[in-house]
């Protein structure tokens, strides 16, 4: 039987027989949970059948014990119950034979022999005979036999001894009877009998009566005795043969009794003794032989039985096996699975939560693993994400902060000058007021503005003019001093503001130094500029206690120096307060003024002297006030400019004065011209071009009727002139240079840009006719225009000995008080007209002698109107 330790043995080295054919492929190869599961259930399966088999095979063992015990044991038991059985019975018919003496029994006696005997001889030597039994007993057994025979023999010895007595007594008793013994009948009924006899007779009688051997003994002894005393009476009668005969007979039957005697003494103690060897050889039986059957049949039965119990506890442990197995399978593989997903979720939880360095532990499971190793491949990549992530954000950062500290000082610096700006300047202020407040000194803000920058910056350009600006904010800041804080508020308009400032003659003076430095000759790549500011100032606590209000101050007593004229210094006083606030005012009625329509143009004529012809008209714009005055553009044109007015003025002017020509054409001047001032700011817009444009398509107005005048600020500033202009001359519009003779006027503008007509400024007109000098001036430029194929018109011109100059000076337009006057829109046409008749007048004296070639002349020749002097 293969016990269950062993079973147990067996399995453990067929896993570690497995598991040690799988452990190199282990490395390569990780088993997965079916796997696992398959293992567990074949391993279970193995378990199962070798349970199943031990049990079926120690069932089968017990069922052999229980046949063997039926083939073997079971007929031995009963046979040597059958010899015990028999031995009784045999002993029985022997004891009861000897009781009863009958021939009869004799005859059981030997069938019960030969019943013991067979039954003896089929334990010993029939079919599964018992060889291992004891042979003594056997020897023992047949000697019983024998012995029973022999007490039964003896038994019947004396029982024929007792009848041959009884024989011997009764013949005896029948020779006395014969004798007479008994008595002799005679008369009357009476018996006589002889004494002798008689006696004899009694003897006799209780001999044969007797039964104890004390009666026996008593009784021969009498009869002995009677015999003997009668011995010779009756050796006479009866005769002596009679009496030998019964003294033979009597002899022998005592004779026998002794024998009898002897033999009972003896046969008593055999009887016992064979009834006594009777019982101990049945027990002996019982011991030797059913006892041995009975123990093997009940070990046969025992280990049937254990056999039994054995199966069912095998099958019990298998099954318990098989449950504790398919458990441990199951809490195994629960765990495998459960404590990675568990370490997983930790990790994962370590994960999210910031920790980048943990890793899943390897191993396990197949699938586990697998996730194990994505895990740790994803926090690789995350880590590494991660880092090169945090590198690019401290990079980031880096830049950030760079950039935080170039935007932090874009945001309180000047880009160009490099000097704090309005918003450092204001922190810097109130600063420098609480400082005051506490010191109790004075503190000054200069609010400086270059003269003319804007035609420096018109003239030679952008770039010169930032070059310029730098060079006055280093010299400003040497001036200065160390102490002081200079600021650039945006354009040509610097700050300085200065603590301690003292009274205000000294304040005087330091601004004073300041003027004079700003005064001295700059050097800008190459050139030589002479420069020059002007300078307001307000002091605290004098002019105003709080930043803003310092800052106005000083703003008014700007303007209050640039009303002065250039390099001047302005102290704030509230009357110059006043004035800006009048400024302030005329700012925003003119915003207003706009809005009601108290624009208006006026029209001056042009006439072309080598004609004689009006050519066209410049519209000018004019102010109507409330009180029906008309403020000139001088006095409101440049607040327009500054506050950013204008742009919609131009195109009031475009759209007004296109208009105004349609009129008139409609009322049939059909030649009618119009020029247009156009300041730097509006030419610059990207639409001016396309506004003109709609201006003319939506009057129907001629381009060729329509006449832009520029100053050179804008024609200097680059290809986007150029092209606009450009665009204007294919659109058919005429442009005018106008101012020129003023500032920086270039030569080279002149040849490079595309323009038809130039207006020699009123200034270069002026002293034509009383200074040699400037008629030469004029003169060149004139002829050097004429040599650039661009006409002229001379502005200005209020006497006759100016025209008539110019009339020598080649084809030259005309415009000035002398010959006519700005005029509303309704007289223009008259005016035209009586200015070109006007100058055929004053110039008649100079026609008549030759001076005028009438081939050059128009045939458009206005009609000659009668001058008219008008005061205006
Ligand atoms: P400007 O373009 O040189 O215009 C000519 C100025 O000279 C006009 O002054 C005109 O009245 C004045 N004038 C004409 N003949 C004589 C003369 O014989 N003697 C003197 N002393 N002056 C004469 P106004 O109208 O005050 O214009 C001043 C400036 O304002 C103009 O100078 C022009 O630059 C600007 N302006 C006038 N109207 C407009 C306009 O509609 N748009 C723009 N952007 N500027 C305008
Ligand atoms: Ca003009
Ligand atoms: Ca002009």
């Amino acid at each position: 039987m293969l016990h269950n330790g062993t079973v147990v043995q067996t399995l453990t080295r067929f896993a570690a027989i497995v598991s040690s054919g799988l452990a190199p492929a282990r490395r390569r190869l990780r088993l997965t949970i079916g796997t696992h599961l398959a293992l567990a259930l074949a391993v279970i399966g193995a378990v199962v059948f070798v349970g199943q088999s031990i049990a079926t095979r120690t069932s089968r063992t017990a069922m052999e014990a229980v046949r063997s015990m039926e083939l073997e044991y079971e007929p031995r038991a009963r046979r040597a119950a059958t010899i015990i059985e028999k031995l009784t019975a045999y002993d029985r018919s022997v004891a009861e034979y000897l009781e009863t003496q009958r021939s009869a029994d004799d005859h059981l006696i030997s069938a019960a022999r030969a019943e013991l005997d067979s039954a003896v001889a089929s334990y010993y030597e029939g079919p599964e005979a018992d060889t291992g039994a004891p042979p003594d007993l056997r020897r023992q057994l047949m000697g019983h036999e024998s012995r029973g025979r022999e007490l039964a023999d003896g038994a019947a010895q004396r029982a024929q001894w007792l009848q041959k007595r009884r024989m011997l007594l009764e013949g005896v008793n029948r020779r006395i009877a014969s004798a007479g013994g008994t008595g002799l009948l005679i008369a009357n009924n009476q018996v006589l009998a002889r004494r002798s006899l008689a006696e004899l007779a009694t003897a006799i009688s209780a001999l044969r009566e007797a039964e104890t051997t004390d009666a026996l003994e008593r009784a021969e002894q009498s009869m002995r005795a009677a015999l003997q005393a009668n011995q010779a009476e009756l050796a006479r009668s009866p005769g002596s043969a009679w009496l030998e005969l019964v003294w033979d007979d009597f002899r022998a039957a005592s004779h026998l009794r002794a024998s009898i005697e002897r033999f009972d003494a003896g046969s008593e103690a055999a009887r016992r003794q064979f009834l006594e060897e009777g019982s101990v050889l049945m027990i002996a039986a019982q011991t030797q032989l059913q006892e041995p059957a009975r123990a093997s049949l009940a070990a046969a039965a025992q280990r049937a039985a254990s056999a039994a119990a054995g199966a069912q506890h095998t099958l019990t442990k298998t099954g318990v096996t098989v449950t504790a197995g398919l458990l441990l399978v199951s809490v195994l593989l629960a765990l495998s699975i459960t404590l990675p997903v568990r370490r997983l979720t930790a990790v994962t939880r370590r994960l999210a939560a910031g920790r980048r360095d943990v890793r899943a532990r390897r191993g396990g499971l197949a699938e586990l693993d697998e996730l194990a190793e994505s895990f740790n491949a994803m926090a690789d990549q995350i880590a590494t994400v991660e880092s090169e992530l945090r590198g690019q954000q401290a990079q980031l950062e880096r830049h950030v902060a760079e950039r935080t500290r170039q935007l932090h000082h874009l945001a309180h610096h000047d880009p160009l000058t490099q000097l704090p700006n309005r918003r450092h300047l204001s922190t810097e202020l109130a600063a420098a007021l609480a400082r005051a407040a506490q010191s109790g000194r004075r503190t000054a803000l200069l609010f400086v503005d270059l003269d003319n920058f804007k035609s420096i910056n018109d003239t030679l350009g952008h770039t010169f003019g930032d070059h310029v600006l730098k060079g006055i904010g280093d010299r400003l800041q040497q001036a200065a001093g160390p102490r002081a804080f200079i600021a650039r508020l945006g354009g040509d308009e610097f700050t300085v503001l200065l603590e301690d400032a003292g009274s205000e003659e000294q304040l005087g003076k330091r601004v004073g130094a300041l003027l004079e430095a700003l005064q001295q000759p700059l050097a800008v790549h190459g050139r030589v500029l002479s420069t020059s500011a002007s300078i307001g100032a307000s002091l605290y606590p004098d002019h105003a206690r709080d930043a803003d209000a310092l800052l106005r101050a000083a703003d008014v007593a700007l303007f209050r120096a640039k009303d002065l004229g250039r390099n001047r210094f302005a102290l704030y006083s509230p009357e110059l307060y006043d004035a800006a606030a009048y400024h302030f005012r005329m700012e925003q009625s003119l915003r207003r003024a706009v809005e009601a329509g108290e624009l208006l143009l006026l029209y001056q004529p042009q006439v072309a002297l080598h004609t004689l012809e009006a050519v066209g008209v410049e519209a000018l714009l004019r102010w109507r006030k409330p009180d029906g005055r008309l403020a000139t553009a001088a006095e409101f044109i440049h607040i327009a400019e500054k506050t950013g007015l204008m742009r919609e003025l131009t195109s009031w002017v475009l759209r007004s004065a296109t208009s105004t020509v349609t009129a008139w054409r409609t009322l049939g001047w059909h030649q009618a011209c119009v020029a247009i001032n156009v300041s730097a700011p509006q030419f610059f817009e990207t639409d001016f071009v396309d506004k003109v444009a709609k201006a003319l398509e939506v009057t129907g107005v001629p381009p060729q009727a329509l006449e832009l005048e520029l100053t050179e600020t804008v024609m200097q500033t680059g290809p986007a002139t150029i092209t606009a202009l450009r665009r204007l001359r294919e659109l058919g519009v005429a442009i005018a240079l106008d101012d020129f003779g003023i500032g920086y006027s270039s030569l080279t503008s002149l040849e490079q840009l595309p323009i038809t007509r130039v207006k020699l400024d009123r200034t270069l007109v002026g002293g034509i006719d009383s200074s040699p000098r400037s008629a030469a001036i004029a003169r060149s430029v004139i002829a050097l225009c004429h040599g650039l194929g661009l006409q002229v018109v001379a502005e200005g011109v209020e006497r006759p000995g100016q025209l008539e100059f110019l009339s020598q000076c080649g084809p030259v337009s005309v415009q000035g008080f002398l010959l006519g006057r700005p005029v509303e829109m309704e007289l223009a046409r008259k005016e035209a007209d009586q200015a070109a008749a006007r100058a055929r007048e004053l110039l008649a004296p100079a026609h008549a002698s030759g001076a005028a070639r009438p081939s050059e002349r128009s045939s458009l020749v206005f009609v000659a109107a009668p001058r008219r002097v008008t005061p205006r």
